[in-house]
């Protein structure tokens, strides 16, 4: 568990050049992408952790690329944050997210939750509540249905024009959840001040357990403050049956981690919803 959370994308070091060529390439395929469809969406259950049930899952974003294969998020998001391209993936990632939850929920008769991330650059648009109002009624999801989960760097960032944002998407009906806890600047203020459903407890805290007594503190810790302001605790990375055990003695609400499920296409996530439904 000594590696935990650690990144080993950027490992095959080139020369600079060769970096910096790839790196123009990726963003030319990545602004065909969208129209090339390219992109698709995996769906990772959340379980509730005292029903063992499937209540929600949340969407992550692949990309199909014609010669390198499929290129994780981790390695092209931050290069659609850099160019702006977030902006119309992020739209798609929406529509498309809200589209597979109705569509579940006609095949299946469930309803379940649809948890889409949002980049800093995506909330600081000043048309996402249109689009966000724009995805739900042309796909007739319920905005309760719907989770935008964000990190702490973003609700951070301008007060003011947070606040207006966060204003005009809970008039929506839409829930927010904050992304990787305890890793962002954890000014504990804004969670008073905005309201916000649920924090999900990031996985370099979990990944320890149950070993790590500092990452079982915190853990602990983080849920006791969520259940005091009232938010749902959903705890990620969970790998093995000893973390969920701890994690049920710790009362956290939500698991999520290759334990559980790992991202996976509609129809495996149909059949869970149906197998659940019985
Ligand atoms: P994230 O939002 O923190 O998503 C969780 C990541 O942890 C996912 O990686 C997921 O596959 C992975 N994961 C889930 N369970 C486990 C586990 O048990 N162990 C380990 N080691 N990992 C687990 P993924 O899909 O590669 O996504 C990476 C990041 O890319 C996401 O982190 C998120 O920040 C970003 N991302 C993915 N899809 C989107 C999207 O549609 N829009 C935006 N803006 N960002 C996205
Ligand atoms: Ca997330
Ligand atoms: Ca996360
Ligand atoms: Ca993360």
């Amino acid at each position: 568990a000594k590696n935990c959370g650690k990144n080993n994308a950027k490992l095959y070091s080139s020369s600079l050049t060769m970096q910096i060529m790839s790196h123009v390439k990726l963003e030319v395929g990545l602004r065909k992408a969208l129209q090339n469809h390219e992109l698709y969406l995996l769906y990772q259950p959340q379980i509730d952790v005292r029903s063992t049930e499937i209540v929600g899952v949340e969407a992550l974003v692949r990309w199909r690329h014609p010669e390198r294969g499929i290129i994780s998020p981790t390695e092209f998001i931050p290069l659609a944050e850099e160019t702006g391209l977030i902006v119309p993936i992020g739209e798609w990632v929406l529509r498309t997210a809200c589209n597979q939850a109705k569509s579940w929920q006609r095949q299946t008769r469930r309803s379940v939750r649809m948890a889409v991330n949002l980049s800093a650059k995506q909330f600081k648009d000043e048309n996402l509540s249109q689009i966000v109002v724009s995805a739900l009624d042309d796909t007739g999801l319920d905005p309760r249905l719907l989770e935008l989960e964000l990190t702490e760097g973003t609700l951070m960032d301008d007060a003011k024009a947070t606040l207006v944002t966060l204003e005009q998407l809970r008039g929506i009906g839409v829930y927010l959840s904050i992304d990787d806890f305890g890793t962002g600047y954890s000014s504990m203020n804004y969670l008073k001040r905005f309201d916000v459903r649920s924090l999900k407890i990031d996985r370099s805290f979990i990944c320890g357990l149950p070993q790590d007594s500092e990452n079982a503190a915190i853990t602990r810790a983080i849920i006791a403050m969520a259940h005091g302001l009232k938010m749902v605790v959903v705890a990620e990375g969970v790998e093995t049956g000893e973390q969920l055990v701890l994690l049920e003695q710790f009362g956290c609400d939500l698991v999520q981690g290759y334990y559980l499920g790992h991202p996976a296409s509609p129809d495996v996530i149909a059949g869970m919803l149906q197998k659940a439904g019985t």
